[in-house]
């Protein structure tokens, strides 16, 4: 099974993207901001993050600028999820690391075609 950290500061949206993850068969963890997120990858490397992009305490992006520094074995694979139809903030996300983003509101449909683009589903 593989492991995908959840990060964003709506619990209603953490629920709903636990409840397609666990239906794609992945061990779910959840954190509500970027320096949450940060403490959970410490303890264990999740395979995937599914990043939000504004959250308070520490943003998406300063999270995924964080986690490309850090020396480690192997690094995640990022999904990045926006509300924002904007190219700029998509190729910010991409240049600063993620492997792929997605639109919110996602369905499973979605989120799963995502995942198997970045090779973990
Ligand atoms: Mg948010």
């Amino acid at each position: 099974m593989k492991n995908c950290l959840v990060v964003d500061d709506s619990k209603v949206i953490r629920k709903v993207a636990r409840h397609i993850l666990e239906t794609l068969n992945f061990n779910v963890d959840e954190a509500e901001d970027g320096r949450e997120a940060l403490s959970r990858c410490e303890e264990k490397m999740p395979d995937v993050v599914l990043l939000d992009w504004n959250m308070p305490v520490m943003s998406g992006m300063e999270f995924l600028r964080t986690l490309r520094q850090q020396d480690i074995p192997t690094q995640p694979k990022v999904v990045f999820c926006t509300t924002e139809n904007d190219t700029a903030h998509i190729r910010a996300a991409i240049e600063a690391g993620a492997d792929e983003y997605v639109m919110k509101p996602f369905d499973r449909e979605t989120l799963e075609s995502k995942l198997q683009i970045v090779g973990v589903a």
